[in-house]
């Protein structure tokens, strides 16, 4: 498994407990001489305080579950684990289910893989204006749909859909909770009990199951795919058109490439084509970038401005890859088929609160005042210079007896950019006992450290660690090679 690949999960550390003394083939007379009650167990620390502080009913369930697991371990029903041997373990294991029943699981970890767009991990860090957004609005209400001049009813697709024309040069826009939903809306609104061409080396799937053909025929679209998986020419599509077609569609193929004998047309031909056909170009970009990804020595990811010089009608691309800001997908273009998106109803289904809102469109301002290769996480991480991130790294070493510095890679991930990698300076940790085992005593730290293996040692990217996550960053890594 490489830690390139975006939807792979993550390994987990199994947890080790310890065995008792049973009989072989236990009855269920014997699981019930072993077992204590339920009120037995509650009486037991640190059972007793997690009930007096949680309450009776939280540290029952606790009892009641443990028991349950303890009776299907000693009946052998239970896979893998052995019995605990203890009341006191028993006891234990009740209190730590119980806090854990009211402590939030989804908690910060510190991401130290170098893959900058990271799915498992939520993808990219906010930039600070958009974490201010948020946290000014959350606790309070807002206009999100109330017109403070008229005093009338507002849309909320308002407050974004301005900063997008300024930003884009976009007639319209609208915002939905990701890009997935932003295809589906776009197919459904434009397209629906008609035809959409696409070029066969685009009939792709992204990631996560979604695969275009499927999206294509829930929009109630028919795909008409044409040209083949390696060569499409501009006749392909002309040749496709007929009656019942909508529109042209390119969807970038964002996490593969085909190389070698390849031929494909590019957006501003289907573009030209749709115009002179009065059919709707559609772009599905992905990622779609706003800044050139080639001035970092990477391909150029198609970029958002692109699109739109191309005469595109309408371009579907995530908020929450290259953009950087909240999970959310844009549907950007011309007035007319935008506002159709709008009117659908589908758009009630998929429409975003006013903190994805408020968000996107502090991220977006950053782009407009020209900040963004600043004040944002994703492009700090993938601009920061090689010396930057040699320097980090060897003053990580200089504090962590036994680790040395090695030179690797890091990715952009997020289905962007595939096979491409930024050179980076790992932190390498001393080789003490097995890699995976390190790497489950740092996803133990609080927050959770993420690492990889790389020649079977542990390493850390900095590009990835934000600076403001050193220090504990540090002192966990300690804990765990101490
Ligand atoms: C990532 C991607 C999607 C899905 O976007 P989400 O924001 O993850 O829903 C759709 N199409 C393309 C080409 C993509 O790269």
């Amino acid at each position: 498994m490489s830690v390139y690949d975006e939807d792979a999960n993550l390994v987990h550390g199994a947890a080790s407990i310890s065995s008792g003394s049973m009989p072989a083939s236990p009855s269920r007379a014997d699981v019930a001489r072993l077992l204590p009650s339920v009120d037995e167990l509650l009486k037991r620390e640190p059972l007793a305080s997690a009930q007096s502080q949680l309450g009776h009913e939280i540290a029952l369930r606790a009892a009641r579950r443990v028991l349950q697991r303890q009776r299907e371990v000693i009946l052998g029903s239970a896979a893998t684990a052995s019995p605990r041997d203890d009341i006191e373990a028993l006891a234990q294991d009740a209190a730590d289910l119980a806090w854990q029943a009211v402590t939030p699981s989804l908690q910060p970890v510190i991401n130290a893989t170098g893959v900058v767009i990271h799915t498992n991990l939520g993808r990219v860090p906010l930039c600070q204006p958009a974490i201010d957004a948020m946290a000014k609005l959350a606790g309070g209400y807002t206009n999100l749909e109330f017109d403070l001049n008229s005093g009338g009813r507002g849309d909320r697709q308002d407050h974004v859909q301005e900063t997008l024309r300024e930003v884009l040069g976009v007639e319209a826009a609208v915002v939905v909770n990701n890009n997935a939903s932003a295809v589906l809306l776009a197919l459904t609104a434009l397209a629906r009990g008609k035809e959409v061409i696409v070029s066969r080396g685009q009939a792709v799937e992204i990631g996560g199951g979604f695969r275009i053909p499927d999206v294509m025929r829930r929009s109630g679209a028919k795909l008409v795919e044409v040209g083949t998986t390696n060569r499409t020419y501009l006749r392909d599509y002309e040749t496709a058109i007929g009656e019942r077609t909508a529109a042209l569609m390119r969807v970038h193929a964002s996490n593969f490439r085909v190389i070698g004998f390849t031929a494909g047309v590019e957006i501003e031909e289907v573009a030209r084509l749709a115009r002179e056909r009065r059919l709707l170009a559609i772009d599905d970009l992905g990622s779609g970038s706003l800044i050139d990804t080639s001035q970092f020595e990477l391909i150029r990811e198609p970029m958002v401005q692109h699109s739109v010089a191309a005469g595109v009608d309408v371009i579907c691309f995530s908020g929450d890859k290259l953009l950087g800001g909240p999970q959310a997908g844009i549907i950007a273009g011309r007035r007319e088929p935008v506002e159709r998106c709008k009117r659908d109803p589908l758009m009630r289904a998929m429409r975003t609160d006013k903190l994805t809102m408020a968000a996107l469109q502090a991220t977006l301002l950053e782009y407009l005042k020209g900040r963004a290769l600043e004040t944002l996480p994703v492009w700090r991480m993938i601009s920061a210079p090689l010396d930057a991130l040699r320097r980090r790294a060897e003053a990580w070493a200089a504090q962590l007896p036994g680790s040395d510095t090695v030179a690797g890679r890091s990715a952009v991930g997020g289905g962007s950019l595939p096979q491409e990698t930024l050179p980076t300076v790992l932190l390498r940790l001393p080789r003490q006992g097995s890699p995976q085992r390190q790497l489950a005593a740092l996803r133990r730290c609080r927050p959770a450290i993420i690492a990889r293996v790389q020649d079977d040692a542990v390493v850390l990217d900095p590009r990835t660690v934000q600076p403001a996550e050193e220090a504990t960053l540090l002192s966990g890594i300690s804990s765990v090679i101490s």
